[in-house]
C-alpha cells in the first residue's frame, strides 16, 4: 500500500463532556468528517477530510465541537515550510495542478490598511449624516464633455446610458454554476432591494432571474456560455470579462459533474460536459477587436446599455485601461489579485497579479493624464472588506466598487477556500440540492441587505467626517489620504502624501 505523507491540517476536537449524542455533526458534515461508531457506541472523526468551514460548530447544539490547527510539523524550516512540503507530497501523489478557491492568501502587503483617511478640525467643519444630506448616489458610464442645446436653448440631455446606483457598491461576477441557485436569488433580491446591481459571471440567467433584470449585470466571457440576445436585454448592462483578479491570463473550467439540469439548460451546454472558457477570446487579440466587440454588443441591445469591460490587475495595467477606454467601453472594471474565484489553479492564485490599490491609482492617474478620465467610469474589486475599503478606493479615483467574498461571508461562508470541491457546508458554492437548500434565500438577502447598509452609514460617517456631502466630491480626492509605513515610490503610485506631511 502507498504511504500517505500528508498529516491531516485540522484536528476536530469534541468535548466528552458537553457532547450528547444527537450526531448533529454526522448529518451536517457533507465531507463525510463524523461518523457514528456503532459498534462502539461513539462518535468518530477522520480529520483528514475537514476543511475547516466550521458547519458543525456552528450547528453543534451544545457547543462541543471546535477545530484547531494541527501543532504537528516538521522540522523547523524558513525555506522550506510545512505547506510547501505538502504540496510537493500531493503532487508526486496526483501529478496534477494544484486548485484553490477564494481569494490570494499569502501575506502580501495590505495597502488599504497603509492609508489613514483624514478628517475635518476647526475650520471647514465637518458635516453630521444624521441631520444632513449625504448623496451617496451614483451614476456609471460616459460622461459628455459638453452641454448641447436644442433650438429653443433647452439642454439636450446628450448623457449616453448609465447604471444608477443608490451607494457605489455592486455585487461581483458570480456565475450559477460556481454558485447556487439559492445565493443567486440572495444576491438578485438584494441587489433589487438596495437600489444596485449583481452580476451573473459567465453562466448565463436562469429564466427565473430575468425579473431581475434592472438590477442585473449580464456577462460576456470567452466561453460565450448562456449568451443569447434575451440575455443581453435582459441586464442594466453587459460585461465584457477579459480577465480575472485571481486567475490573470487564464481561462475558467466548471468540471461536468457541475453541469447538471437547470445549469447545463442556462449555460446552452450538454449536461455532464465541463464548461471550459478559454483564456483569450478567440475573436480578440487588439483593441480594435475589443472594440469591435464592444460595439457588437451595443449594436445587439440597441445602444440602450453601458459595456464594462473587466480586466485583471496586472503589470502595465494603466496603459491596458487606457486602450480599454479608446474601445469604446463606457465602464472598466478592475480586479486585483486578492480577488476570490470558485477554482484557479494555486500558483496563479498566488503569484499572478498585482494589488488592487496600486492598480487603481495608477489608471487613475493615466486616464486624467491622457485627458479621457470621463470617458469611462472606474469599478474595483479584489480585496474590499469593509466600508473603509471603499472610502479608500473612491478617494484613490474609483466611482465604485465590486465586492465579493464578503457577499458570500454575509450569507455564511466560512472562507475554507473549498468552493472547487463542490460540497460547500453552506449551500453556497455547491450545486448538491440537500446542500443548496440549506441557505435560505429570505435569510442570505435581508443579510446582504444589512451588510450593504451598514457600510452605507459608515461611509457616510467617514464622508461626514471630511466635510464631504458626496461620493462625487471624494472621488479621486487623494488629499483625504495619507500613508503610513509606504516607501516613497508606494506613496509615489498611489499618489499619496505620507502621514504627518
Ligand atoms: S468539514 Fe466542516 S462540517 Fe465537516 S468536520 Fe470540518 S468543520 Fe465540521
Ligand atoms: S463558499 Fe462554501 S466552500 Fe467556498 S469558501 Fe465559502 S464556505 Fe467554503
Amino acid at each position: 500500500m502507498a504511504i500517505n505523507y500528508i498529516y491531516p491540517e485540522y484536528e476536530v476536537v469534541r468535548n466528552e463532556k458537553r457532547c450528547i449524542g444527537c450526531k448533529v455533526c454526522v448529518r451536517q458534515c457533507a465531507n463525510g468528517v463524523h461518523s457514528y461508531d456503532e459498534e462502539n457506541q461513539c462518535l468518530m472523526a477522520d480529520d483528514a477530510k475537514c476543511v475547516n468551514c466550521h458547519r458543525c460548530v456552528c450547528l453543534c447544539p451544545t457547543k462541543a465541537l471546535k477545530i484547531v490547527k494541527t501543532d504537528h510539523t516538521f522540522k523547523q524550516n524558513a525555506h522550506w515550510t510545512g505547506e510547501t512540503i505538502n504540496e510537493v507530497y500531493r503532487q508526486a501523489d496526483t501529478g496534477g495542478v494544484l486548485l484553490s478557491s477564494m481569494g490570494n492568501p499569502k501575506p502580501y502587503p495590505i495597502y488599504w490598511d497603509k492609508m489613514l483617511i483624514n478628517a475635518s478640525q476647526v475650520t471647514n467643519p465637518s458635516i453630521d449624516p444624521l441631520r444632513e444630506p449625504m448623496e451617496t448616489k451614483v451614476f456609471l458610464g460616459k460622461k459628455p464633455t459638453t452641454i448641447e442645446r436644442d433650438e429653443n436653448g433647452e439642454i439636450k440631455n446628450n448623457l449616453p446610458p448609465q447604471i444608477e446606483l443608490s451607494v457605489p457598491i455592486m455585487f461581483s461576477a458570480m456565475s450559477y454554476g460556481s454558485i447556487s441557485y439559492n445565493a443567486h436569488e440572495s444576491l438578485a433580491r438584494a441587489a433589487t432591494e438596495l437600489g444596485i446591481l449583481y452580476n451573473t459571471g459567465e453562466g448565463g440567467l436562469h429564466e427565473d432571474f430575468y425579473q431581475y433584470g434592472p438590477n442585473t449585470i449580464v456577462q460576456v466571457a470567452s466561453g460565450r456560455f448562456g449568451v443569447h440576445k434575451d440575455y443581453l436585454e435582459a441586464g442594466a448592462a453587459i460585461e465584457i470579462k477579459m480577465g480575472q483578479g485571481a486567475k490573470p491570463g487564464i481561462g475558467g473550467h466548471l468540471p461536468g459533474t457541475k453541469i447538471v439540469g437547470d445549469i447545463s439548460k442556462t449555460r446552452m451546454i450538454p449536461e455532464g460536459s465541463d464548461a471550459i472558457s478559454p483564456a483569450p477570446h478567440h475573436d480578440i487579440y487588439s483593441i480594435e477587436d475589443l472594440r469591435q466587440l464592444v460595439y457588437s454588443l451595443k449594436e445587439a441591445s440597441n445602444y440602450t446599455k453601458p459595456v464594462i469591460v473587466k480586466i485583471a490587475a496586472v503589470h502595465n495595467v494603466a496603459a491596458i485601461a487606457s486602450g480599454v477606454a479608446r474601445s469604446g467601453a463606457d465602464i472598466i472594471a478592475i480586479d486585483g489579485f486578492k480577488g476570490g474565484t470558485g477554482a484557479a489553479p494555486t500558483r496563479i492564485r498566488d503569484n499572478v497579479g498585482i494589488p488592487i490599490e496600486l492598480a487603481l491609482a495608477s489608471v487613475d492617474a493615466r486616464l486624467r493624464e491622457e485627458g479621457i478620465r470621463n470617458e469611462v467610469s472606474i469599478v474595483v474589486g479584489g480585496s474590499i472588506r469593509n466600508s473603509a475599503d471603499i472610502v479608500k478606493a473612491i478617494a484613490l479615483g474609483a466611482d465604485a466598487v465590486y465586492i465579493a467574498t464578503s457577499a458570500l461571508l454575509a450569507l455564511g461562508c466560512h472562507l475554507c477556500r473549498s468552493c472547487h470541491g463542490g460540497k460547500c457546508n453552506w449551500g453556497i458554492a455547491t450545486q448538491v440540492p440537500e446542500l443548496v437548500k440549506r441557505l435560505n434565500p429570505e435569510i442570505g438577502y435581508k443579510r446582504l441587505v444589512n451588510l450593504v447598509s451598514a457600510w452605507e452609514h459608515e461611509i457616510k460617517e467617514m464622508m461626514g467626517g471630511m466635510g464631504i456631502n458626496s461620493i462625487e466630491a471624494l472621488k479621486g480626492n487623494r488629499l483625504m489620504l495619507r500613508g503610513i509605513g509606504l516607501t516613497e515610490k508606494e506613496l509615489e503610485i498611489l499618489g499619496i502624501q505620507h502621514a504627518g506631511e
